[in-house]
């Protein structure tokens, strides 16, 4: 007879993993089903820990130390002599990091006495779970019967006509991650995050990089400020950004693609190493529902739900990248635990006014909250600070002083409604923000605190200060 369960996740992804280990902190008998398979072995953590956040952040943070290195030392008075890069190494290291963080939640998992059911999940009618093992025995298979179920199966890369993903020339970001050697040119198609963060990677490295943004704006969903900025000093490090840029074409051929693109109506052509395809995700249910399992599912293919990540059938959430909302780990994190307390009983719920954009360029993109052109669309009244890392000691100090704070307020109620910052540390700066916000936080507020000398956070009050014209290490205009 098959394993009671109290919950069954579908899904070991960031979102997965977290509703497990909270359902089991609150007592209940778990099982998370995790069919994803790694370097050939059974792996847990999902997108994020095996081929998303983390094998990107190690990279990014390699090429980062080669570019710096490079670069960056002479001033300090160091000299290296010549710089070179082992991609093989660097590749091992990513995996290693990899494999300690995916061998860490599958200990987690064991040491909250949750079971990693190794296999594919599917939600039959009436709340059922079939659990078919990796390694397939008719016998094998089982049906669950938990009280709860969690649908936690993410998402995968959106793929064009245009460019077809062969894994060789054409790759999608799992591909990306993987190249054994610098490649001397690469194309990207996206100029989203995953193509300025991998487009990064590979330009450090020294590929000529092109990216090929079909909109004809930069970052729109970020304050206008910001993405200006932000272009302009990606432009300025090499990344070629080319913006109205519509693939029409991909040709393979002798180990090179040939990209065919139309740019503000004229036909071009260039040809790359490799091309990477960065054009969004999209929902993945592939085989989770059994048709009668009676769950909705959008237009789009993300399954229907509510605040709360309640489905239409009583009993079954979905969490992540499956639902609406941004792709993202830390999202997919909160619904997962809050789903969870929801199950239990708690008033729990996620704020998704407050979930924090991160881009790991360098400098980092981060931003929280609304936009100044966000805000003016809802009919608000705005006043807004901005202050440059410039003229701060600390990052000049670094030899980081490129980026900004900026604030977007309420001109009536001095409410805080947005933080956007370009900055070496921009990821975890932004916090402040975020806290502030959920706090409810005036200008004033932040005005008000002392802020640690010297610390790139001072760009942080004194871009409070700027919303009232009175920063200190600013001539402005503006008094008060
Ligand atoms: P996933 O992480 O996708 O996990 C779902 C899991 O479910 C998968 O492992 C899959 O194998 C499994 N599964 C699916 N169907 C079944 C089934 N029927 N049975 C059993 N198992 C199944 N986000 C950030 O916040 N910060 C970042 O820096 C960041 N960087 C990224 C970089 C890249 C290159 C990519 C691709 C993504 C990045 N993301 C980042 C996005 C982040 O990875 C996702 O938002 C996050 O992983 C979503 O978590 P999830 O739990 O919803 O789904
Ligand atoms: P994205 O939505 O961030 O960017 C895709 C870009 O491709 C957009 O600018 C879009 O206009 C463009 N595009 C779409 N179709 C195109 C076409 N045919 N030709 C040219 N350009 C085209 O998507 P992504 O970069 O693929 O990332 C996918 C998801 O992964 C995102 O939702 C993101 O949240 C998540 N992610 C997050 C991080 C992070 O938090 N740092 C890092 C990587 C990925």
């Amino acid at each position: 007879m098959a394993q009671q369960y109290d919950l069954v996740v579908i899904g070991g992804g960031p979102g997965g993993y977290e509703a497990a280990i909270r359902a089991a902190q609150l007592g209940y008998k778990v099982a998370c089903i995790e069919k994803r398979i790694h370097n050939g072995k059974p792996s847990m953590g999902g997108t994020c820990l095996n081929v998303g956040c983390i094998p990107s952040k190690a990279l990014l943070d390699s090429s980062h130390r080669y570019e710096s290195t490079q670069h960056d030392l002479q001033v300090h008075g160091i000299s290296t002599g010549d710089v070179s890069i082992d991609v093989s190494t660097m590749q091992a290291r990513k995996t290693k990091v990899v494999e300690q963080l995916t061998g860490g939640v599958a200990q987690l998992l064991k040491g909250n006495g949750i079971d990693w059911l190794q296999g594919t999940g599917k939600l039959l009618a009436g709340k059922k779970v079939e659990f078919t093992p990796l390694e397939l025995t008719a016998n094998d298979v089982q049906i669950l019967e938990p009280k709860y179920v969690i649908l936690a199966s993410g998402s995968v890369p959106v793929n064009i006509p245009v460019a077809p993903v062969d894994e060789d020339s054409i790759v999608d970001s799992t591909g990306a991650l993987a190249f054994e050697q610098v490649p001397q040119t690469l194309g990207v198609i996206g100029a989203g995050v995953i193509g300025l963060e991998l487009g990064s990677v590979w330009r450090r490295l020294g590929s000529d990089v092109v990216v090929f943004e079909a909109l004809d704006s930069f970052l729109p969903m970020a304050d206008k400020a910001l993405a200006k900025e932000t272009l302009k000093v990606l432009t300025k490090q090499g990344l070629d950004i080319r913006l109205n840029a519509k693939v029409t074409a991909t040709e393979c051929k002798d180990g090179k693609v040939t990209v065919k693109y139309n740019q503000a109506g004229e036909d071009k052509e260039q040809v790359f190493d490799k091309l990477i395809v960065a054009v969004g995700r999209k929902p993945y249910a592939e085989g989770l529902l059994s048709d009668d399992a009676g769950i909705k599912l959008t237009e789009r293919g993300f399954v229907e739900v509510d605040e709360q990540c309640k489905t239409s059938l009583d009993g079954v959430y979905a969490i992540g990248d499956l639902v609406r909302g941004p792709m993202l780990a830390h999202k997919a994190m909160e619904e997962g635990v809050m789903a969870v307390e929801r199950m239990h009983g708690h008033a729990a719920q996620v704020n998704y006014d407050t979930i924090i954009s991160v881009i790991y360029t360098f400098p980092e993109v981060a931003w929280v909250g609304l936009s100044e052109e966000a805000a003016k669309e809802k009919g608000i009244e705005v006043k807004t600070g901005q202050f440059p890392f410039a003229v701060n000691g600390r990052a000049l100090a670094a030899g980081e002083p490129a980026g900004f704070v900026k604030f977007v307020a309420d001109a009536k109620t001095d409410r805080l409604l947005g933080m956007h910052v370009l900055g070496s540390n921009a990821g975890d700066m932004v916090h402040q923000g975020m806290i502030a916000l959920e706090f409810v936080s005036s200008v004033e507020d932040l005005q008000l605190m002392t802020f640690a000398h010297p610390t790139l956070s001072e760009a942080v009050h004194e871009a409070a200060l700027a919303v009232d014209g009175r920063a200190i290490h600013a001539i402005q205009r503006k008094r008060k």
